[in-house]
């Protein structure tokens, strides 16, 4: 059986980055609290559990030490943590913080915001904090009309459009050609700004690649991770045979042990171990 591992897949940088800082904090800090999970994986949340961290859902409830993760939080998270003396240590990815500080130029300017990405995804909650008030989210290309109708209707005429940077490249390319057509023949301004972060680009497009040349494709990540649906989604479209698994006890043997040729790719949250083991199950079989 031949297992061919995408090049691209596992921590990206800013994961690897903020797994590697919280892990030297909780060796020098009695008190680490975190705001929400570090990253979107079971394994790596419940070893960092178990070295001391703490996950809160409030800045209230740090008592000394707030983690902002990756993902970024909005700026009243700052001001209550600075009002309430926590100190912070910012883990914010440089790719989430350039996204904030163009949508603080740009609501500056003026500008309505579109921003594109799951509403209730913690990057999305942060960054439409630096929206200002003229903004709106755009979750699918079906809501684009709708959402485009909210714009005409502030009466703004520059519209700038940003999207979550794991979102899916395909579909951000779909909502903003609609966007394009949308705006014809009206006076408005439109910048697109493609902030799709490149760690994402090119694990999407290694896992098209890989997938069209595998009988089996393999996603190791998170089911609760964002850019890990993404590779699964686009891993189904060009390999029928694609499976989602957070541990290599999801996978059946006696499913695949007849493929001659399986991929394997791994979401920005999946730490090198759990891809290891899934590799190592394959190898045994
Ligand atoms: S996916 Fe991109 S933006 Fe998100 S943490 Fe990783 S490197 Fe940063």
């Amino acid at each position: 059986m031949e297992i061919i591992i995408g090049k691209t897949a596992g921590f990206c940088f800013g994961v690897a980055n903020a797994v590697n800082k919280t892990q030297e904090l909780l060796k020098e800090k009695k008190y680490m609290y975190c705001l929400g999970e570090l990253v979107h994986n079971k394994q790596v949340t419940e070893e960092l559990k178990e070295k001391g961290l703490n996950i809160i859902n409030n800045v209230e409830e740090a008592k000394q030490n707030v983690i902002i993760r990756a993902h970024g939080e909005p700026q009243e998270t700052y001001d209550l943590a600075n009002k309430l003396n926590i100190n912070i240590f910012d883990l914010t990815c440089p790719k989430v913080l350039k996204i904030h500080n163009i949508a603080k130029e740009y609501s500056n300017k003026g500008f309505y915001i579109l921003l594109v990405g799951a509403k209730n995804h913690p990057e999305i909650i942060g960054t439409i904090g630096y929206c200002g008030k003229n903004a709106t989210i755009i979750e699918k290309k079906e809501d684009t009309k709708e959402k485009m109708q909210e714009f005409y209707n502030s009466n703004i005429k520059k519209l700038l459009v940003i999207a979550q940077t794991t979102y899916s490249i395909k579909d951000f390319s779909d909502i903003s050609d609609e966007i394009k057509k949308s705006i014809q023949g009206r006076n408005i301004t439109l910048e697109i700004k493609n902030t799709i972060c490149n760690a994402t680009k090119l694990r999407q497009e290694e896992t098209k690649e890989l997938a069209r040349k595998v009988e089996c494709m393999i996603i190791v990540g998170g089911k609760n991770s964002s850019n890990t649906n993404k590779l699964f989604n686009i891993a189904k479209t060009y390999c029928k045979n694609s499976l989602l698994v957070e541990t290599r006890e999801e996978i059946n043997v006696n499913d695949i042990k007849k493929l001659n040729k399986i991929g394997i790719m791994a979401g920005a949250s999946t730490p090198k171990k759990s891809i290891d083991a899934i590799v190592e199950l394959l190898q045994s079989i």
